[in-house]
């Protein structure tokens, strides 16, 4: 077989040579040490969080030891692919605070382009690449075309089945003799091919395998260690029948030409790690580290551990934009689950962007990830604390406008009112943690708008309307707006010791019989009747941002419907 002969038949136009494309991509001046990682998905509109977590992944490794992280979008599957979806994607991982040095970005009229000189970045621009290096592989008797009728195409899409061909044991020692016997073994000879091409037929185009299935071969994983899977000895496609890689194809040249140092990747892809290895191999590239990420699990109804699906909540990153969580949130919380020292190292450094966290894969688990949404909202609570009051509005607002624009309209007609509300209880070494996620903010912030109050709880059972009754008319009596906080509380003190509550809570302990309750059961009153609720933030802010005369006429309703 005259495999120059055949690769020239199978690609007529292409006159580049390997050198001419690697020369286009020079080896990157990088400092020692310095890692090189991508993130490459595919636009099928849904970024998922295991993607954000590998992604994560990909830009600590690289931005910490100062390399590179860029972004690929492998687009060799048309079926899948949604439009727009890539442009959705880069403005979501832009959310997730996803910083690419270099790779497909978004344009100033919206479009996806290039940045940096290793691209094209988008696989569906890249075609002409590949088959430089598919005709390579033919030319040297490691890649052969198997011709296909459309018919026999459209059965096989029909009904979803991958044609597999395993090839027979070939030993090492053997190949280059056994190379012609293998071709004939796979039925064809140069005439045959000229006959299909002349005739139109479709090809795809295959790897000839080398490996025997029944031996192991190791490969490294740099959170599971050293692992031996069989060789590969599957003629798997390199190219479809329209001249599209497949995943194997295209991540063997484009890590190769692109520079990558570390593969960050789902745990999905690691039965195909021998198919790479081969491939490596057979086009003299150097392997790049791997680091195959586990799924994100889930407890069942049972305790068990279950890989989220698509139909769970929690596994669309759109879910937690609808839900209302901050992006900085769920980083936060994939930290946690990246390295177990993560939290230690939070207590003391309160402050801190995650970025500045010495992140570390060795210190990854290898076995899933568990979603955990109370672990999740605990992470939040602390990182919206840690924001300031026009912080948090200024992400609020766009969420509500999107999600409940009622709600928007009313943070957006008083502003300042809404960041004096987000203010109570912020700053300080114990920020109050009311807020988990943006869908909190309403119902906690809605005592403060006439239109959402609405008197929720009941006021202490013990006590009887007439004395919450003549609580609050005594507040109301001495209620002087521009009290500051002492004499505005001493005034509520002075109103428990004159209807028989201690006001001080050490002489009610002493004896808790000699008094009908204490001074904080006046101030329970008080809170039902402006608040609506048992328990809410400092009531002395909660007035002064309330003001005068909403603090009035709320207790008035009250003692108007308690008499
Ligand atoms: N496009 C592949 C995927 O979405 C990327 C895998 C990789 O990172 O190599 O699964």
């Amino acid at each position: 077989m005259d495999y120059n002969k055949l690769a020239e038949l199978l690609f007529p136009n292409v006159t580049d040579t390997c050198e001419d494309i690697e020369n286009k991509y020079p080896p990157r001046n990088l400092p020692e040490g310095a890692k090189v990682t991508r993130f490459a998905p595919s636009p099928t509109g849904f970024i998922h969080l295991g993607g954000i977590y590998g992604a994560m992944i990909d830009e600590r490794l690289a931005h910490q030891s100062g390399g590179i992280f860029y972004l690929r979008i492998e687009d060799t599957d048309a079926k899948r692919e949604v439009p727009g979806a890539a442009v959705e994607l880069i403005k979501t991982l832009a959310e997730y605070g996803m910083e690419f040095d270099e790779g497909a970005a978004i344009s100033p009229d919206g479009e996806i382009c290039d940045k940096g000189i290793y691209g094209p970045f988008k696989q569906s621009e890249r075609a002409h690449i590949y088959h430089v290096y598919a005709k390579k592989l033919v030319s040297e008797g490691k890649a052969y075309p198997v011709f296909t009728t459309q018919e026999e195409l459209d059965e096989l899409n029909a009904t979803d089945k991958k044609a597999e061909v395993k090839s027979k044991v070939w030993t090492e020692e053997a190949a280059n003799a056994q190379r012609e016997e293998m071709l004939k073994q796979r039925e064809f000879t140069i005439d045959e091919v000229e006959a299909h091409l002349k005739a139109g037929d479709p090809f795809v185009l295959r790897i000839l395998s080398e490996g025997d299935g029944e031996k192991k071969t190791k490969v490294g994983d740099l959170v599971r260690g050293a692992l031996e899977l069989p060789e590969n000895d599957e003629d798997f496609v390199l190219l479809k029948s329209d001249g599209i890689p497949t995943y194997h194809f295209a991540h063997a040249i484009d890590d190769h030409l692109m520079g990558t140092t570390h593969v960050i990747r789902g745990e999905e892809w690691l039965p195909s790690l021998p198919k790479h290895l081969q491939l490596f191999k057979y086009l003299g590239f150097k392997m790049p580290k791997y680091l195959h990420t586990a799924q994100i699990m889930k407890l069942d109804e049972n305790g068990n551990k279950k890989k989220l699906s698509k139909r769970d909540m929690g596994l669309d990153m759109k879910d937690y934009k609808r839900g209302g969580y901050l992006p900085e949130c769920v980083c936060e919380y994939i930290m946690t689950i990246l390295n177990s020292n993560y939290d230690e190292w939070r207590m003391q450094n309160p402050e801190k962007s995650y970025k500045e966290f010495p992140f570390s894969f060795k210190k990854m688990s290898n076995s899933g990830c568990l979603l955990d949404f109370a672990k999740l909202t605990d992470v939040s609570k602390n990182v919206i604390s840690r924001l300031t009051a026009d912080e948090v509005y200024a992400k609020l607002l766009p969420w509500a406008e999107e999600y409940d624009p009622e709600f928007a309209a009313v943070l957006s007609a008083d502003k300042e009112k809404a960041i004096r509300i987000l203010s109570i209880g912020r700053g300080g070494k114990k920020p109050r943690k009311d807020l988990a996620t943006f869908a909190d903010a309403k119902p906690y912030m809605s005592l403060f708008y006439n239109e959402y109050f609405a008197v929720i709880d009941a006021y202490p059972e013990k006590f009887d309307n007439q004395t919450v009754r003549s609580a609050i008319e005594g507040f109301l009596q001495t209620f002087d707006f521009s009290d500051d906080m002492n004499t505005w509380f001493d005034k509520i003190k002075a109103l428990a010791d004159s209807m028989g509550f201690a006001s001080d809570m050490k002489a009610y302990k002493a004896q808790p019989d000699s008094f009908k309750g204490n001074v904080a059961d006046i101030s329970s009153f008080i809170r039902v009747a402006v608040t609506g609720k048992l328990s809410s933030p400092d009531m002395y802010e909660v007035m002064q941002v309330l003001g005068k005369d909403t603090v009035v006429a709320r207790i008035n309703s009250e003692i108007a419907r308690l008499s």
